[in-house]
């Protein structure tokens, strides 16, 4: 079993160690955007499982400035063990859906924080267009940039049903656009969606890593108060992970991802208040306990563990 610090997986924390020599936050903001998806371009609903707050639900207040939001975020931040340098995540809507005007005063914002150190920003493939790429690009020569993209899967049928609104071709174009212009590229995987089977997880696993992108986020599918999903969940009987399957599936996703990609999270990160099921997957510390156990023993029933340990 490889060890990357106290992960058996090469987890953010280590990269961004490694990276930047101390533990590095990242800050949840949220720059007042909205989504395709949502304001009637592609479609008014959002996706299946997306919440009000666009899957940016612990970000600061829009009614603050970014600069303030930044603040906040330290202030939250202040009871962990944290370095002296952050990461600005524009994290709720799509982060790259406005006017380029809009884009570069916000992001500037954020850049021109002291303490912060790059901007991640997550997005969707078709809200990449060359002006934003070219505005990225700049901002990427001196302060890193990291673009998350939510794929959530490969696979028709699933993108269908949770309303994705582009097909796997525009992520491939985006993946190709951001390589070339040296731009980290995460992207965002859902594990557990309705009909899907472990071995379709496994194949978006493997498909988005034969591409050369720099991070990887496996989170499992949370069901979440008012969400088009809540009621599907509802009306319909399709079966949630159990804790059970869902470990066994994260670690089989992880044995396969290749050891120079950053997995940035291995759970999902809902908001509690918000979330109807799984409702294990509330304690998160548990899960991620549990999800090391067991790689420890799967290590050593493979006998690969004591072998490497001796
Ligand atoms: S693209 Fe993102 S913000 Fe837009 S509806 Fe889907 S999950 Fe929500």
């Amino acid at each position: 079993m490889t060890i990357w610090g106290d992960k058996p997986y090469y987890s953010l924390n280590y990269y961004l160690k490694e990276l930047y020599g101390e533990k590095i936050y990242k800050i949840a903001l949220d720059g007042g955007f909205t989504c395709p998806n949502r304001d009637g371009k592609i479609d008014t609903r959002g996706c299946i499982f997306c919440s009000s707050g666009g899957s940016g639900d612990f970000a600061s207040s829009k009614s603050l400035s970014i600069y303030d939001q930044i603040e906040e975020g330290k202030k939250r931040l202040s009871s962990k063990k944290t370095g002296t340098k952050y990461i600005a995540y524009f994290q709720a809507y799509t982060n790259t859906y406005a006017s380029i005007e809009c884009l570069n005063s916000i992001y500037k914002q954020a850049i021109s924080h002291p303490d912060i150190i790059g901007i991640s920003i997550a997005t969707r493939p078709d809200c990449l267009n060359n002006e934003v790429i070219k505005l990225l690009t700049s901002i990427n020569k001196y302060k890193k940039v990291w673009i998350e993209l939510g794929l959530q899967t490969i696979h028709p049928s699933s993108a269908s049903f949770i309303r994705r609104g582009y097909e796997l071709e525009c992520f491939n174009e985006a993946v190709t656009k951001l390589n070339n212009c040296n731009i980290d590229i995460i992207v965002h995987l859902i594990l557990g969606l309705p009909y899907e089977s472990k071995k379709q997880i496994l194949e978006s696993v493997k498909y988005i890593t034969s591409k050369k992108i720099q991070g990887i986020k496996l989170q499992l599918l949370h069901i979440l108060k008012d969400t088009d999903l809540a009621d599907y969940y509802t009306n319909n009987s399709f079966s949630i992970l159990n804790m059970e399957d869902y470990i066994d599936t994260v670690i089989s996703c992880i044995e396969i991802i290749p050891q120079n990609i950053v997995i940035h999270r291995i759970t999902g990160d809902g908001p509690k208040k918000l979330l109807i099921a799984p409702l294990w997957s509330g304690n998160k510390k548990v899960v991620l306990n549990n999800i090391i156990k067991e790689f420890k023993i799967r290590d050593t029933w493979q006998g690969k563990y004591y072998v490497q340990a001796q």
